[in-house]
């Protein structure tokens, strides 16, 4: 194994000193610190994290390897600044049995850049009528804990129960995209001033707040763990708040572009903007902003979705829902957050790897701890650039928008996955 000297980094902020990896692990840090077999990293200006870690990515492989594959994924996320992803099940087939799963996981063991975590359908072809092989999953060699019907939401209130009740025995989360169906029928952007100016069938925040409220009781009454996917309304907010005050086992994520971006985007037109849920106004972005602060909302994850060019450059009605994220998604967060380190670390490698159980993330680089990690430049600005990206898709939502900080390096289990900006498979 490499042997790398880091020199000059500031740990989360802190004051600058050398780190030195050797063997998958961070064994030292100090100032003038030499190993004469070690490859020498300058990291003034930098700062090193815990590598990142999604809850919520889209590979879109098996089915759509013309979107995304899990190598092409991995090397997004890699150049992001994660190390670990989780890879939602709305693939084909869906990831419903243990040898999709099992699939997934061993392609993204063979891509190599970082630790692939199959989540597994909770229904059968996310059609919502029938359970999956929840354990078969979970005693799969992918060893699924998190389970979803992702881009779909389990609207059957027995099923859900069902679903909690089952993942119980192994502390296993239900992954909830919450979107009451019947309340968004035909649905294109938010429900509001811009929909009824623009003449589009609006999303009303209520059929996210009211799958919430009704899935944390769910929860309360099994005692089960359930995970909110992409919180985007004040209003969940509030029901997430009374939820945890009561001492319900949920967790919740918002995604970047539901911190940044607003539905008056669909004034454009572009598809690019479209994603479900959809943009919403500068009250819920406020409201997701207070609440990733004081922490009702648990981390960031992506909700990358790439998609074909022939599925996003058309009509607005016909475009799918969603937008790429894997490799600007730290960007945002020190656009929103500021260099506030720490907090970034929690919300986007700790508490994730915390929620997945993935325990050989999520650990601050100090002596002792992985070497996984990554070392981000946030004095860099760049330009975003669609044809530049990783992603075999290119449907980023900040095109030609400059964005603050740069991932120089990612370090998995001690080897380079990237370096001087670029990946190194
Ligand atoms: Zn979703």
């Amino acid at each position: 194994m490499n042997s790398y000297l880091i020199r000059n980094v500031s740990i989360l902020g802190a004051a600058p000193t050398d780190l030195l990896i050797r063997d998958g692990v961070v064994v030292e840090t100090g100032t003038g610190l030499s190993a004469s077999d070690a490859t020498v990293i300058d990291a003034d200006g930098l700062v090193a994290l815990p590598g990142l870690v999604d809850l919520h990515t889209h590979l879109r492989e098996p089915g759509r390897e013309d979107a995304e594959t899990v190598e092409t994924g991995s090397r997004a996320a890699a150049l992001g600044g994660y190390t670990a992803v989780c890879a939602m099940a709305n693939t084909s087939p869906v990831a419903d049995t243990a040898g999709v799963v099992e699939q997934v996981w061993r392609l993204g063991r063979e891509a190599g850049l970082v630790d692939v975590q199959p989540i597994g359908a909770v229904t059968v072809g996310l059609a919502g009528e029938r359970l999956a092989e929840l354990g078969a999953m979970a005693e799969s060699a992918a060893r699924v804990r998190i389970f979803s019907d992702d881009g779909h939401c389990v609207a059957d209130p027995r099923l859900m129960r069902r679903a909690l009740e089952y993942v119980k025995a192994f502390d296993g989360i239900i992954a909830q995209h919450a979107e009451e169906p019947r309340l968004t029928e035909g649905a294109q952007m938010h429900e509001g001033e811009v929909s009824t100016r623009l003449g589009l069938t609006g999303w009303p925040a209520v059929a996210e707040e009211a799958i919430i409220a009704r899935d944390v009781l769910l929860a309360e009454h099994v005692g089960s763990r359930l995970h909110i996917c992409h919180v985007s309304t004040a209003g969940s907010v509030e029901v997430l708040r009374h939820a945890k005050a009561r001492g319900v086992r949920v967790t919740a994520e918002v995604t970047p572009h539901h911190l940044l971006l607003t539905d008056t985007r669909a004034e454009t037109y572009d598809p690019v903007f479209k994603v479900n849920p959809p943009l919403r106004t500068a009250t819920d972005i406020a409201a997701l902003r207070a609440a990733l602060v004081d922490g009702v909302i648990d981390i960031i994850a992506t909700d990358h979705a790439p998609h074909a060019v022939e599925d996003k450059e058309c009509e607005w009605a016909y475009a799918r829902p969603g937008m790429l994220g894997l490799e600007t998604a730290l960007s945002i967060a020190l656009d929103v957050l500021g260099p506030q380190w720490d907090l970034i670390a929690e919300r986007m490698s700790r508490t994730p790897a915390r929620i997945a159980g993935l325990t050989e993330h999520g650990h601050d680089p100090a002596p002792g701890a992985p070497a996984t990690l990554t070392l981000v430049d946030p004095a860099a600005r760049r330009v975003i650039e669609p044809a530049e990206l990783a992603s075999r898709s290119r449907n980023t939502p900040y095109a030609r928008m400059t964005l603050p900080g740069r991932i120089v390096a990612t370090f998995l289990r001690g080897e380079a996955t990237v370096l001087d900006g670029k990946a190194l498979k």
